[in-house]
């Protein structure tokens, strides 16, 4: 068998009102064909600010290289991608391409085989995916309208939610200058997930996603204060991801559990978080880190220091699907993260929707990632840019 294609889709998926969306937030499918009429799909979304463009480019001229090539060969095909790519800095851009394709190839591999991606990885540890709920709090600007949102979701069936109470950092990820927050945003803040931990009760985990917004001293402020005060489940990114040494600085500090990774690249990224403890939880992202092959990497490092991993999910089906292999066959899982208001986004792509279960993915029956991609709406929603 060889590839014949490797075509990138950006897309304009239905999305919530979520304080992270932005006009500029599309998706980025990716289809591998092949000479004997068998596809993959898989994902390299990037997100925000068109990056879903940039990787899309980025897949259509890595095509050359994968034309020819036999796709069962998929460790091959991610080294040599990923040592093609060096100059970009191997790790971000480089990972992003990678991901899409390995996680296509595997979804191929599966459909050759007839075994769903979980099989091939060696057999699932449990029956179906544990999730935590983020993007439950779409259009809440008040403690109070958060609450009532985070009442409705658990009823829904989860018991363990993400938000970043911080609104005065919106755009989140992307306005970091001095790493300051006022103290009317801090307040705000605090008074929201005062808010929700009195309406969901002392059995619900709340986690705090940081955004990477913070300088150390404001964010082990931050982080102690809603530790003491709502007993929160993990303070994420609460620095910028650049600097090591700012993240052990804040770990000695604060009290609360530490989560990071979305924005750490490959098992080498992640060496260094294990080896100097500076999280509780690690969360790779399986279109940024280096696909299915790499996460499985991540996830059996982190296994040797009994850290568990939490895949960091706010993209498209390709990212959910992919990441839900990973969580029924690896071990040190903790929970898959799932947006809510995406939901609609995910299906319409979709030849059957996803089933969720309250706080479980129930994995699909299918060959390789479980569901087909909906070429018909694929080509239907692309990007005005990408026609
Ligand atoms: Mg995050």
């Amino acid at each position: 068998m060889k590839i014949t294609s490797v075509k990138a889709y950006v897309v304009n998926p239905e999305l919530g009102d979520s304080p992270f969306i932005k006009d500029d937030w599309q998706w980025t499918y990716v289809v591998i064909d092949t000479d004997e009429g068998i596809s993959g799909w898989g994902e390299s979304s990037n997100v925000p600010r068109k990056g879903s463009h940039i990787s899309a480019h980025g897949i259509s001229i890595v095509e050359d290289a994968l034309v020819g090539k036999d796709p069962s060969d998929i460790e091959h095909i991610w080294h040599t991608i990923y040592r093609n790519y060096t100059y970009l800095g191997s790790r971000g851009f480089p990972t992003t391409l990678l991901s899409g394709i390995d996680i296509a190839l595997w979804d191929l591999k599966g459909k050759v085989l007839n075994l769903p991606i979980y099989d091939l990885l060696g057999g699932k540890v449990r029956e179906n995916v544990p999730l935590y709920a983020n993007g439950w709090f779409d259009g809440c600007l008040t403690p109070e309208e958060y609450a009532d949102a985070a009442k409705k979701i658990i009823a829904n069936g989860h018991d363990t939610i993400k938000l970043d109470p911080f609104l005065e950092m919106i755009p989140f990820h992307t306005t970091y200058i001095d790493g300051k927050i006022s103290k009317k945003g801090e307040n705000e803040g605090y008074e929201i997930v005062s808010a929700v931990r009195e309406s969901v009760g002392k059995n619900v985990n709340i986690l705090i996603d940081a955004h990477g917004n913070f300088d150390v001293p404001t964010a082990v402020r931050l982080s102690n204060k809603l530790y003491e005060d709502s007993d929160i489940g993990w303070f994420e990114e609460p620095v910028p991801p650049e600097s090591f040494h700012a993240l052990e600085n804040f770990r000695n500090q604060t009290f609360a559990p530490v989560c990071v990774g979305e924005r750490l690249f490959t098992r080498w990224d992640f060496q260094h978080v294990l080896e100097n403890n500076l999280a509780d939880y690690i969360m790779p992202d399986v279109t940024w880190s280096g696909g299915i092959s790499e996460l499985r990497k991540i996830s059996n490092l982190s296994e040797l220091y009994y850290i568990p991993i939490s895949p960091h999910n706010a993209q498209g089906a390709g990212q959910i699907l992919a990441g839900a292999h990973i969580g029924m066959h690896v071990p040190n899982f903790y929970k898959l993260e799932h947006c809510i208001s995406f939901i609609p986004g995910y299906n319409e792509f979709l030849k059957e929707p996803i089933n969720f279960d309250g706080n479980k993915l129930v994995m699909p029956k299918g060959p390789g990632l479980g569901i087909d991609l909906d070429m018909e709406k694929l080509i239907y929603k692309l990007h005005e840019d990408w026609k």
